[in-house]
């Protein structure tokens, strides 16, 4: 048994300054025209119209007024479940439109906010971590694409032209790739925008993105382009030649983790998680209704029997040396682990002051 295992949740994006959840709809609302020239649909500019309607947004309304998003989305998914409407005007078909137009929303988001920041402290924490010939193994919660970003700089830097992640979930068109062409592991529990699925016959395929295009086996593979999968039209499957479109675990209440190439990650977490000796988090405030989570950590960190051999990464921003049992996230990970390695200075003040 060996080697640290990296878990990154929600915070880690927020310390390149990401988006957050609560972030990303008053960012659709703020953003509207820019995204619709990538939605000729116009399923974007529907959707803030039912914010508007149905959710009392308007424009200049503090993120605080908004609906959560993953209620939001539980609704919208709650009405197409039981085909049920909302209101006259919005039927069933439309709402389906309108969970496309979160899907584009989200990954315009996510996808602006990576071009336009950088992800020098991820690159800096796997160096750090993970040193030659050991390869980094990522568990993660974020479906963005900024860890997978910093880890094909960090294969590029180590031998180019370098690979792409192991992602363990059966992508057809990187299935031919050698192992010299993959470059650590990285297992995405909510999916990730740059997984294109079809619901028809369940092909998975990786696709490019301006954010990480600059990895020559990207252009290889000739996997679809992101930016026109998620607008009207989206990328075909190449073999049923229907829709593919992203595979998310939706920030919703009810998760569903059915899928197949999801199971098979998770699968492959919980087996990395039984044979590393450190656990490192960062950014994972160990949300109560994050159960199912929850319960793979707390399994698959049994065998760690020394509270210190795991590394929490916070961050508190009235007090960063605040004491584990002071904080309400150190708190949840002190009932479920012990008195834990605790840092509540963010990443950066982690990476500069503690490794
Ligand atoms: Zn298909």
């Amino acid at each position: 048994m060996s080697g640290t295992v990296l878990f990154l949740g929600a915070g880690a994006t927020k310390s390149v300054q990401g988006p957050m959840t609560d972030e990303i709809l008053p960012a659709i609302f703020a953003e509207k025209a820019r995204i619709a020239t990538s939605d000729p649909e116009g399923r974007v500019a529907q959707l803030v119209q039912f914010l508007q309607d149905e959710f009392h947004v308007s424009p200049g309304l503090p993120k605080e007024q908004y609906p959560g998003l993953p209620l939001l989305m539980s609704l919208l998914d709650m009405a197409l479940d039981r085909r049920e409407l909302f209101d006259a005007q919005w039927d069933v078909s439309v709402l389906a439109e309108l969970r496309v137009a979160i899907e584009l929303g989200i990954f315009d988001v996510l996808e602006e906010a990576l071009r336009k920041f950088p992800t020098n402290n991820h690159f800096s924490l796997l160096t750090k971590l993970f040193v030659a010939p050991s390869q980094p193994q990522i568990i993660t919660t974020n479906y963005d694409l900024v860890m997978d970003a910093a880890l094909m700089y960090m294969s590029k830097q180590q031998q180019d032209p370098g690979g792409l992640p192991n992602y363990h979930c059966g992508i057809a068109n990187i299935s031919a790739l050698g192992p010299q062409e993959k470059f650590g592991t990285l297992l995405k529990l909510h999916g990730s925008l740059n997984w294109l699925f079809c619901r028809t016959c369940q092909r998975l395929e990786l696709g490019a993105t301006d954010s990480t295009r600059y990895l020559s086996i990207l252009e290889k593979i000739a996997g679809p382009d992101l930016k026109s999968s998620f607008t009207a039209d989206g990328a075909p499957c190449g073999v049923c030649s229907r829709t593919l479109r992203p595979l998310l675990v939706a920030p919703s209440h009810l998760k569903d983790y059915r899928n197949p190439h999801i199971s098979q990650v998770w699968y492959e977490a919980q087996r990395v998680r039984r044979q590393a000796d450190r656990a490192i988090f960062i950014g994972y405030s160990l949300p109560d209704d994050d159960v199912e989570v929850i319960y793979l950590l707390k399994r698959g960190l049994a065998h760690i029997t020394d509270p210190k051999k795991i590394t929490v990464v916070g961050y508190c921003h009235e007090n960063p040396a605040i004491a584990l049992s002071d904080h309400s996230i150190g708190r949840r990970y002190r009932a479920l682990f012990g008195d834990v390695d605790w840092h509540a200075g963010g990443l950066d003040g982690w990476l500069s002051n503690s490794v």
